[in-house]
């Protein structure tokens, strides 16, 4: 496999093209760019007088709910506001600081000059990029890292492959098969050391949606577990999210921090819609397996449960509580991939919204009765159980 080496260009490149913005007049007043990321799409953070305002670019694609479309982009926004968390909706200031962006995007996207090319017959890509920067803010004290951008697990699912896309055509590339490329951070742990120097530490994220921090190429790289020796080092607290059982590799190295969580997706308790829709990662089985060793060692652990596809609630309550600090159960995305395949292998697919309320509330009061922590997702220190915690 031939392996390029390329310096990063996407980002400075949208750091620019969006410098109208931070110009006098170019967003309403109180309002300030906090960080501009290009790993998945486009994403620019906003702090303002009371919120943290995410908007996302991804390629325009009429058949996707969006907030705004332009002549090249569907446009997303989401909103953290740790006063009231299950706001999901924007106030006037948003919507005012929304449309300037969005009217920023019109004013300039002709000037990208993007192509379209799809190359479905393209064999399997990785390069080697040199970035400037690793660690992205959430909000204080908690940051999101990416060893990789692109995922060679591949699930059929992944919300992720849409962003990764994105970045991609942005970057003039054709269009290839999701699970087919990866880029690699290669002087990520050189950044990440240098970038906690100057931030306080707090919790570092470890691949929140655009890779899996333990895909197969992890096992050559050796990228995230050059990150956990810096984070170490540096008095930070990893979280992190896999599918894969490499993480046993790093298991010394992770029982050595005072505080670090490490969560398993695990969609359902059936491995045969998980073998139809995670073909390329691991059991259900093994999966719970490293998990088991992960808590005897004393790490922190959680479980996903993204997307909630056809399960027994009662055995997946069973077979995780004893396992986990916490658990996110989140809806499913992608539906319509998702039910094709599960129609592929004879299973009816999760289209009942019903369904999908009732598993959840089954589920929740089952986790809580068991005191499995439910959702941290808007407090990540949840993640991590109390020192001297063991289920
Ligand atoms: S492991 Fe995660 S990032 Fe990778 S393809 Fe699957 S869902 Fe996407």
């Amino acid at each position: 496999m031939a392996i390029e080496r390329i310096q990063e260009e996407l980002r400075p490149r949208f750091v620019q093209f969006f410098a109208p913005l931070q110009a006098p007049g170019g967003m309403p007043a109180g309002w300030k760019i906090l960080d501009i990321e290009t790993d998945q799409g486009v994403s620019l953070v906003f702090t303002g007088p009371h919120s943290t305002f995410t908007i996302e670019l991804e390629r325009r694609d009429a058949a996707r709910a969006c907030l705004a479309r332009t002549v090249h982009f569907n446009v997303y926004y989401s909103v953290v506001d740790r006063l009231a968390p299950e706001r999901r909706t924007y106030d006037a200031d948003e919507r005012v600081l929304f449309e300037c962006v969005v009217a920023c995007i019109a004013a300039r996207e002709g000037e990208l000059a993007l192509t379209d090319v799809t190359d479905w017959s393209a064999r399997v890509r990785v390069r080697e990029i040199e970035v400037s920067r690793m660690l992205a803010p959430e909000s204080p004290r908690v940051y999101y890292m990416n060893a990789y951008v692109g995922c060679m697990i591949g699930c059929s699912f992944c919300y992720a492959s849409h962003r990764g896309e994105t970045s991609r055509w942005l970057e003039g590339l054709p269009r290839t098969r999701w699970g087919q490329w990866a880029d690699v951070k290669i002087n990520a742990a050189e950044v990440l050391r240098r970038e906690c120097d100057n931030l306080e530490p707090g919790i570092v994220r470890m691949s929140p949606i655009i890779t899996d921090p333990y895909q197969p190429i992890e096992r050559k790289y050796a990228i995230t577990r050059q990150a956990l020796e810096v984070l170490l080092e540096k008095g930070f607290i990893p979280v992190i999210l896999t599918r894969s059982s490499l993480i046993l590799r790093d298991i010394e190295l992770l029982a050595r921090f005072p505080q670090a969580a490490v969560g398993f997706s695990i969609p359902t308790d059936d491995d045969a819609i998980r073998a139809a829709v995670e073909p390329g990662a691991e059991s259900i089985e093994a999966r719970l397996d490293t998990l088991r060793q992960l808590h005897d060692a004393g790490i922190s652990t959680y479980a996903m449960l993204q997307p909630m596809l056809p399960l027994d609630p009662e055995r997946y309550v069973e077979m995780l509580a004893p396992l986990v600090h916490a658990i996110d159960i989140r809806p499913l995305c992608e539906v319509p991939r998702l039910e094709e395949t599960l129609r592929q292998i004879g299973r009816p697919g999760p289209l009942d919204p019903g369904w999908e309320e009732a598993t959840y509330k089954t589920i929740r009061a089952a986790f809580e009765a068991r005191g499995v922590v439910v959702n941290p997702e808007n407090e990540p220190w949840a993640y991590l159980a109390p020192p001297g915690h063991r289920r």
